[in-house]
């Protein structure tokens, strides 16, 4: 308990959370002490100290010290127990990872709330709703999450950061199904696709994380790398659950890492497009394989075909399963 006291008050330091609320505080002299009105007590000329280096407050005014939880106690009228939970709370809204995580639950709980969001997954051959949860797949409809998350607690200061939330102060995914991306079990970004007439794929800013549920994935002797989370999804639902995702035909250093942690055969089933791009980037992948000692097969889907499209236009499991046994070293 003290242990985790601690920690807490480390995480969120008095002064951070004092600013939270809106306390102005100007530096006292050359130390680390800063002086502005008590947010306890009604003044007129500034007598609430903090010193951010022992993470401590005192009110020459009215006599009230101590340390941030106290603060809490005595600000919002709370327990000291209840101040932990709250405090808690407000510490773990600070935190990117957390509010990624609220924004993709968000996201999920809109799905069955907007009718445009489920008909684009029809079209796209996703229809089974255990998949669709085991996914995360969620819809940003645009305009409701900032609102949702502030009132949640987290800060304008944080959501700009995330890049959930634009400079202008507007949501960045509009009309999107948004796909969570992980790293080591983390939430480090999110994936919207869009359904309307905006650039279709969009990402927040840094990293896209992981292969795709690579933790999953890893354990077979033979992986299927497809370029799009709407492939995959098609692919998982008819039972492929080796599978995996780079988020596009580029993977980072960290990805390509990941496919060859252990000798393993790689089925790159790259979209078959007209200007060949898709397989100009399979055949510069299976060079970057074979120089670590992994073999790649390249899986010909008919021309004009991504996986996606290949299932959604009436293709089966077994037919995949040809494609897969015919693919060229
Ligand atoms: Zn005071």
């Amino acid at each position: 308990m003290g242990e985790d006291l601690e920690q807490l008050k480390q995480r969120l330091p008095l002064l951070d959370y004092l600013r939270q609320q809106n306390w102005i505080g100007r530096p006292a002299g050359q130390g680390p002490e800063f002086v502005g009105l008590c947010p306890l007590h009604h003044e007129t000329r500034p007598s609430f100290y903090v010193n951010a280096r022992k993470n401590l407050f005192y009110c020459h005014g009215c006599g009230q010290g101590g340390d941030l939880i106290r603060f809490v106690e005595l600000s919002q009228h709370l327990s000291f127990r209840h101040s932990l939970t709250y405090l808690e709370q407000q510490s773990a809204l600070a935190d990117p990872d957390t509010v990624l995580r609220q924004a993709s639950v968000f996201y999920q709980q809109q799905l069955d709330r907007y009718p445009e969001a489920r008909r684009y997954l029809e079209q796209r051959g996703v229809r089974d709703p255990a998949l669709i949860r085991e996914l995360q797949i969620g819809y940003a409809p645009g305009g409701s999450l900032r609102r949702h998350l502030l009132a949640q607690g987290c800060s304008l200061d944080l959501l700009r950061h995330t890049g959930l939330v634009n400079p202008q102060g507007h949501d960045t995914f509009y009309q999107r199904v948004v796909f969570p991306c992980c790293q080591d079990g983390r939430i480090v970004n999110l994936y919207g696709r869009s359904l309307g007439t905006a650039f279709a794929h969009r990402f927040l800013p840094g990293s896209k994380g992981n292969l795709f549920a690579w933790e999953s994935v890893r354990q077979f002797p033979s992986v299927v790398l497809v370029e799009g989370m709407f492939d995959l999804a098609v692919l998982w639902q008819a039972g492929f659950r080796h599978a995996t995702c780079a988020l596009g035909t580029h993977l980072t250093a960290d990805q390509l890492q990941q496919l060859c942690d252990r000798p393993r055969t790689v089925y790159l089933t790259f979209d078959v497009d007209a200007n060949g791009s898709g397989q100009q980037a399979a055949h510069a992948l299976a060079h970057r394989l074979r120089a670590q000692g992994i073999t790649s097969r390249r899986v010909l889907l008919p021309s004009g075909h991504d996986p996606n499209s290949f299932f959604v236009q009436g293709g089966d499991a077994r037919q995949f399963h040809s494609l897969l046994e015919a693919a060229p070293l």
